[in-house]
């Protein structure tokens, strides 16, 4: 699974084995992701592409034998996607505070 984000710095869109290369900094403004543990970050990056990739995997396999079982789809997404989410919000609320400080 290829994994893209935004960087919150620059703007500019990355993969996660961008990342993974330049050891949890940006590749396009070189900043880190995360100041004080970019050893998780990457860690986590990296599990994070490999689960994914194991789970289509077994999906596409799944979908390839044709099991008289349809799977609720909801399980398998919805935790995920709240992930997803709380990592938007965290990001838009410390773009906030930032923007806040340089404006005072
Ligand atoms: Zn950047």
């Amino acid at each position: 699974m290829k994994i893209r984000g935004t960087c919150q710095n620059c703007g500019r869109d990355f993969f996660v084995r961008q990342v993974l290369d330049s050891g949890g900094h940006c590749p396009n403004c070189g900043k880190p992701f995360q100041t004080h543990y970019t050893a998780v970050l990457t860690e986590a990056l990296e599990q994070a592409e490999a689960g994914g990739s194991a789970l289509e995997g077994a999906l596409e396999k799944l979908a390839g034998m044709e099991p008289n079982f349809v799977l609720d789809e909801e399980t398998v997404v919805a935790r995920i996607r709240a992930h997803l989410e709380e990592i938007r919000t965290d990001a838009r609320v410390r773009a906030d505070r930032a923007a806040e400080a340089a404006a005072r």
